[in-house]
């Protein structure tokens, strides 16, 4: 699949629960053992990588590993940006939220095994919030108070479903407010009560199902609406993962190809990815084909009730 075995590895070494050296020697002796040149940066709070991987470049790395969690995926996706070169995720953290929308595998030598077979290079959109680069979602109101009730325990021990447990709390005391959208140069008021503009959906593996969000469709989808009990909640996280359009409590639906801007009468906080970010506005820019990421092949994959299993068991017992 490439013509140069040469890999470039930039680890975060305090991500997840195992031991950065571990993980490097698992990394070295696969590469041992399939005959590639793989070299290893162990990254620092506040490194910039771009100067990293131009340097990596300019000494014939043309394939780069981001391993660590979806901050460190992030900030790598970033540097990559100007050197256009093939990312392989190597989840290691503690939500992985861009390696599971992917199918991609959690162990790391099954992981690197998708350098030599069974895998696709796609390009695949992201969203720059608030200058930031994020894959899934992002928003403001109900999914954003949602994302402050549910602690990180909750999410490592329950995954998914650690966000059903604080729906009641969240909607409680959640009253509509005057959003004001710029959608390009378009200006919009739009009274609602939860703002969320999804680029791929949940991280469920959204892109492989039947409903299946386009990775590189050039656009985010944006939903304003009212919950205002629990089942009209799932309907709209439903439709927003499904990309389907009009439900009676979604006040309006717009699909964004370049920006958009969220204020609001009152401050209300922001979420990207299932994490805090500060308070509104918020901004969004589309960033089509941002990455060329190295995914499974669809075909590989058993999409039956076994993987469905399988992704349940594996969420619930090795949260990491
Ligand atoms: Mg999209």
């Amino acid at each position: 699949m490439f013509s140069e075995k040469n890999l470039f590895v930039l680890l975060n070494p305090k991500a997840g629960l195992t031991k950065a050296d571990i993980l490097e020697q698992k990394i070295l002796d696969w590469g041992n053992t399939n005959g590639w040149n793989i070299s290893i940066h162990q990254t620092s709070i506040g490194e910039n990588f771009s100067p990293i991987v131009k340097k990596a470049t300019s000494e014939g790395f043309q394939v780069f590993a981001a391993a660590g969690g979806d901050g460190t995926v992030s900030e790598v996706v970033t540097a990559l940006r100007e050197v256009n070169c093939p990312l392989l995720i190597i989840p290691t953290g503690s939500g992985n939220l861009f390696a599971r929308n992917f199918y991609i595998p959690t162990d790391v030598q099954r992981c690197l095994n998708m350098l030599k077979q069974n895998s696709q290079v796609i390009p695949v959109d992201l969203m720059l919030v608030n200058g930031r680069y994020r894959m899934l979602n992002a928003g403001v109101g109900f999914n954003s108070r949602l994302m402050q009730f549910t602690t990180r325990e909750e999410k490592r021990r329950f995954g998914f479903f650690a966000y059903l447990k604080n729906v009641g709390r969240s909607l409680r005391d959640i009253l509509a407010t005057d959003f004001y959208l710029t959608i390009d140069d378009d200006q919009k008021q739009i009274r609602g009560a939860d703002v969320f503009i999804a680029n791929l959906g949940f991280g469920l593996h959204s892109w492989i199902e039947e409903n299946e969000f386009n990775p590189n469709d050039g656009m985010v989808s944006v939903f304003v609406t009212r919950p205002s009990n629990f089942s009209s909640l799932f309907q709209i996280l439903k439709n927003a993962i499904s990309g389907k359009k009009q439900e009676s409590e979604v006040v309006c639906h717009f699909n964004v190809y370049n920006k958009i801007t969220i204020q609001s009468k009152r401050r209300l906080p922001a979420q990207a990815d299932g994490e805090l970010i500060g308070e509104t506005p918020l901004t969004i820019q589309v960033i089509p084909s941002a990455l060329n990421l190295i995914v499974p092949l669809k075909s590989d994959l058993n999409l039956g009730l076994d993987s469905i299993n399988k992704y349940f068991s594996e969420m619930f017992n090795h949260p990491d």
